[in-house]
């Protein structure tokens, strides 16, 4: 058995819910997880910021638009009266409940916006149950909120998720293939919540791990992970296979197809996962497993609005506890740092939040000279970078080599090094390191 979770776009619209339904249903017996049509998480955010700023009206005039866009969907997807008289039932049901939070005497809070925000999911899963139905398909509904939980620090309660879920499946033995919510939980409190945006894949993910499943598949619209960003580089060409400490790179580096929270627990369970295109069912896409290194450079990819931060200090030489007292100050502003390049005498760091860099700069002046260098990019090349294999890094070096490089990042994993260059550079560079790195060329 697989999981296969579809994005937003993949279920965007009546023609794509039914193609993904005409996909699913070809392939056997498997869990479908589906995040909301596309846009509707981010008009229920809009909705709620409203509701913060207790504007009724505005709240009402957005839920109406999308209400208005819902009705036509029911209308567009089904073609039965009693499938659209379920499907209508069940949006009418949502919009009932995000509709009890618009009073005007009432204080509304994160929890009452979590219980509106879940109602994307719900609905795009009662779209595809009733349209498999209609299909002549037995698909079972498994809702998230019975069976995902997270625990107090957070983190999914994994335990509790597989006997639950256990016990879900077994109910419905008969089942054609189940399809389930992403993204929304119930936390420690038994309260509804989420997995943060884009969390979908970490329901797949989740849902692979502690039932062990053959792979987790996560559907969107491009053809895998490609060797650079295709929106700057031309000849880009998808990635076949992945490590899974390459993919988390990746991953942070904003590679959109993949949340960075969804490879943790496929890699912890050696679960493949396996990013496929809705638009190319038939395309091999990328594989992302435990394969044992290549010797190969597999991808580059770029990181915006970074800042670096340089601090520099006659003190830090020979002297202990310096690094320590700079962390700390990030630490205390909540501020997670990237990168690190330290020397005797100074030690420079990247940041890609720069909420507080004010109070840290001010902070960090206590120790030393602080120098801030704004609109940064990291380049960050991955692959099998083990230090025994030669001539990588040197490449990597080689292919920027009339390009100011701000600081350089090696050694810190065995799957990347990282360069930070200033943003206007970036395009080139990203095009440099591909001939380089991929094409062999300059
Ligand atoms: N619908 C949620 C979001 O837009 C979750 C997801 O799509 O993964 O963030
Ligand atoms: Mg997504």
């Amino acid at each position: 058995m697989n999981v296969l979770k579809f994005g937003g776009t993949s279920v965007g619209s009546p023609e794509r819910i039914r193609h993904v339904g005409r996909l699913v249903s070809d392939r056997g017996k498997n869990i479908v997880v589906l995040s909301a049509m596309s846009g509707t998480t981010n008009t229920l955010v809009e909705i709620s910021e409203y509701l913060y700023k207790n504007n009724i009206p505005g709240a009402q005039e957005t839920l109406n638009a999308l209400e208005a866009k819902y009705d036509a969907v029911v209308t567009e997807l089904l073609e039965t009266p009693r499938g659209r008289a379920l499907a209508k039932n069940a949006v009418d049901r949502s919009f009932a409940i995000i509709r009890s939070f618009f009073s005007d005497d009432a204080t509304f809070t994160a929890e009452d916006e979590k219980e509106i925000l879940a109602q994307g999911e719900l609905i795009s899963t009662n779209l595809m149950h009733v349209h498999l139905g209609e299909r002549g398909i037995n698909s079972v509904l498994l809702p998230a909120l019975d069976y995902m939980r997270t625990l107090e620090s957070g983190e999914p309660d994994m335990a509790f998720i597989r006997s639950k879920l256990r016990l879900l499946l077994e109910l419905e033995p008969e089942a054609d293939l189940y399809i389930t919510q992403g993204y929304i939980c119930r936390n420690s409190e038994g309260r509804i919540d989420n997995l943060q945006r884009g969390g979908s894949d970490y329901t797949a993910s989740i849902i692979g791990a502690v039932l062990d499943l053959d792979e987790i598949q996560i559907w969107t619209d491009i053809d895998g992970m490609h060797n650079n960003d295709p929106r700057f580089v031309d000849d880009t060409r998808p990635v076949s296979s992945l490590h899974f400490e390459e993919a988390a790179e990746l991953a942070y580096f904003g590679a959109k197809i993949l949340h960075p929270t969804c490879v943790l627990p496929a890699k912890l369970h050696n679960i493949p996962v396996r990013l496929l295109n809705t638009l190319d069912p038939e395309a091999k896409g990328t594989v992302i497993c435990n394969t044992p290194p290549d010797r190969t450079i597999k991808a580059v990819a770029a990181k915006d609005n970074i800042t670096a931060i340089k601090i520099k200090s006659g003190r830090m030489l020979l002297a202990y506890g310096f690094l320590h007292k700079v962390f700390e100050t990030f630490e205390n502003h909540r501020t997670s740092i990237d990168m690190i390049a330290t020397s005797e005498v100074g030690v420079t760091v990247t940041i890609d939040n720069d909420a507080r860099l004010d109070a840290i700069i001010d902070e960090l002046k206590h120790f030393g000279t602080v120098t801030v260098d704004r609109d940064m990019v990291i380049l960050c090349v991955v692959g099998d970078l083990e230090w025994h294999n030669l001539g990588f890094e040197a490449m990597a070096v080689e292919a920027l080599k009339d390009i100011p490089v701000r600081m350089i990042s090696y050694g810190g994993s065995n799957y990347n090094i990282s360069m930070l260059v200033r943003a206007e550079d970036k395009v080139r560079a990203l095009r440099q390191l591909s001939e380089k790195l991929f094409n062999n060329r300059q």
